[in-house]
């Protein structure tokens, strides 16, 4: 089986010019960084290291704790802890590679500073629709995750060889957490051949997904209960779950962020279930964010524009909500009255 080839001869000739060329390199990922963008940040810095380049991993805010473990995370400047360290790289760079994210708008506070940044970008991303931001954009809705459309670039650079095990860890996790390990989004032969070939580089699997799956604290543990047992409302008519956060709730189970991560899925296991809504207050700002997760043929990424100011992908959307939570569930509630055609 062939790893696919993503750029072009002349997006290679492009991409070969745009590194080469360049001494100070930032590697950005969006806000609230999940396991495919910190996985596809870290390998790619540590390639690009590997090459003598200066790099500096940027996301606009910390990743969750549970990806601490990845190697390479002591590197990345988190904006909204290290303002000046970012916008000084920002300002001495000479390339930007934008991962994982279709829009500027996804870098949240960090955007501005990113808009004005005179570098030339590459982009790297699966997500749909994106917006003309870079100079080279490799784009593929139908990848699994960012990591690896990086795989297979960096396999077609003829970087497979000497991919170190801490790079293919990193690719790894990016695979894993964006397929819910490989429950969903990942049916491709393809696929699992890459996964083959990433630990052919030494990688231990299972002790990844004890890394990211099995790392919770005692009260995040607790707090999910509390939320399926008594905050959860179930429409049956609609197949539809939803439920809303508070920050007084995330008090009393000691929330840290990345907490409520994946908490928008549980309800999927009810059989039938077509599509789960889940809003939490933010802790840092006055909106409520939305989480869609649909199964089969519900369009999440609608619903999100429509109704929550947001986008994603079909089965996997979020927006925000600039108003009370009380408030949010009433929209909420609104949105899946107005789908319900489709749901039931
Ligand atoms: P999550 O529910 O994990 O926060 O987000 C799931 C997916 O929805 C993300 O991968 C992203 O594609 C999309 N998404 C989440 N929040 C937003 C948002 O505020 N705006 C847009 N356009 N997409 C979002
Ligand atoms: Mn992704």
């Amino acid at each position: 089986m062939e790893v696919r080839n993503y750029l072009s001869t002349q997006q290679a000739e492009q991409w070969t010019q745009m590194v080469g060329e360049a001494r100070n390199i930032v590697v950005l990922g969006h806000a609230g960084p999940d396991g495919d963008a910190m996985g596809a940040i870290l390998a790619l810095t540590q390639y690009l290291q590997a090459a003598g380049k200066k790099v500096v991993p940027i996301t606009p805010n910390a990743c969750p704790d549970f990806l601490r473990w990845m190697p390479g995370i002591d590197q990345v400047v988190f904006f909204r802890n290290k303002q000046s360290k970012a916008k000084e790289a920002l300002e001495r760079c000479d390339l930007v590679f934008c991962l994982d994210f279709n829009s500027l708008q996804r870098l949240e506070d960090l955007c501005p500073l990113v808009e004005n940044c005179s570098a030339p970008r590459i982009m790297i991303d699966h997500h749909l629709d994106p917006e003309p931001m870079a100079a080279l954009m490799v784009s593929d809705s139908n990848a699994s995750a960012t990591c690896e459309i990086l795989f297979c670039i960096l396999h077609q650079l003829g970087a497979y060889e000497s991919m170190t095990r801490s790079i293919a860890s990193c690719l790894y996790c990016g695979l894993m957490t964006d397929t819910g390990a490989f429950a969903y989004n990942s049916n491709r032969a393809d696929l699992f051949h890459i996964i083959a070939m990433l630990i052919a580089k030494g990688i231990d699997k299972d002790q990844i997904y004890r890394n990211v799956y099995y790392s919770y604290t005692e009260s995040r543990l607790r707090l999910m209960g509390y939320l399926m047992n008594e905050k959860m409302e179930y429409f049956p008519e609609e197949h539809t779950a939803l439920f809303a956060l508070t920050e007084k709730e995330m008090k009393r189970f000691n929330y840290v962020r990345g907490d409520a991560e994946g908490f928008v899925n549980l309800p999927l296991q009810i059989k039938g279930t077509k599509l789960s809504i889940s809003l939490r207050e933010d802790t840092e700002k006055p909106v409520v964010r939305v989480s869609l997760r649909s199964i089969g043929d519900f369009p999440c990424n609608e619903m999100a524009e429509r109704f929550f100011n947001g986008g994603g992908h079909f089965n996997a959307a979020g927006g925000s909500l600039p108003k009370p939570i009380e408030e949010a569930v009433v929209t909420a509630r609104k949105a899946i009255a107005a789908c319900a055609e489709k749901l039931k």
